[in-house]
């Protein structure tokens, strides 16, 4: 069996002092391929540092998070985010959208750099890992403004409604599923068997989101098996199962 985590900030603060044994955990756990969202040029650092460390495990993507688009400093980051992927060295462009839970003064803002790197992924051939929070019908807006052939990708960690679901389906997204499926309240569980198993990858988002029993404490990559075994339930099916169509569907659209 082979799990896929298709977004984690391993390079999280969170794991500084046990780093090695957090990616050993995962690797006993079956997860061989790791997906990296970038969240602003603070973690560059970090995020070559963990790919060094696991090359053939460890892949990453590159985007300005949408919590990190500041009017002082935007201009500066987005330069290095075309910069970065210029050089090919990247799986996907994220994590993007627009969150409205932290920040609605700079809407404007995060949908304007949203569209500007969706263009810059279109241009690649790359898929996008887009970040939603409190905004759908924000991030949907600006989906429709740029669809076409060459936009494709995950919304990740993906808690919309069943319309949402099928909406985000329609623009050529999988949707991105982790801990929030093992919430008792998280409500995805209710319909997510309604939505065919080829348009779902899974994840962890870790350090957050834990899924149950960890909720409300530190996630980590080797959880995404839990995910896996509540997305059996969900689905009526084996985790054989569930790994084997996620994983196959996670190595297509980061063409691996
Ligand atoms: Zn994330």
């Amino acid at each position: 069996m082979i799990l896929i985590d298709t977004h984690t900030h391993l390079y999280s603060e969170e794991f500084a002092t046990d780093r090695t044994e957090m990616m050993e955990r995962a690797l006993q756990n079956n997860v061989q391929h790791f997906f990296v969202p970038a969240i602003d040029a603070s973690y560059f650092n970090g995020m070559q540092q963990i790919k060094e460390q696991y090359p053939n495990n460890v892949h990453l993507m590159m985007g300005l998070h949408p919590c990190y688009v500041k009017p002082e400093t935007y201009e500066e980051e987005l330069a290095f985010v075309k910069k970065q992927l210029d050089t090919n060295a990247y799986c996907a462009v994220g994590e993007i959208g627009v969150d409205l839970y932290w920040d609605k003064t700079t809407l404007a803002l995060q949908q304007q750099a949203f569209a500007t790197q969706i263009q810059w992924a279109k241009k690649l051939g790359l898929p996008i890992n887009i970040h939603c929070r409190d905004a759908f019908d924000e991030v949907f807006e600006v989906l429709e403004q740029e669809k076409s052939n060459e936009l494709f990708g995950i919304f990740h960690c993906f808690t919309g409604n069943f319309n949402q679901a099928q909406k985000a389906l329609s623009l050529n997204m999988k949707l991105g599923i982790g801990g929030v499926a093992t919430f008792k309240n998280g409500k995805i569980d209710q319909f997510l068997n309604e939505i065919p198993l080829t348009e779902i990858v899974l994840e962890t988002d870790a350090p957050y989101l834990a899924p149950a029993p960890h909720r409300g404490k530190r996630n980590e990559s080797s959880y995404v098996s839990l995910v896996a075994q509540k997305l059996a339930v969900i689905y009526n099916t084996t985790v054989n199962q569930i790994a084997e169509q996620t994983t196959k569907n996670a190595l297509n659209i980061f063409k691996l």
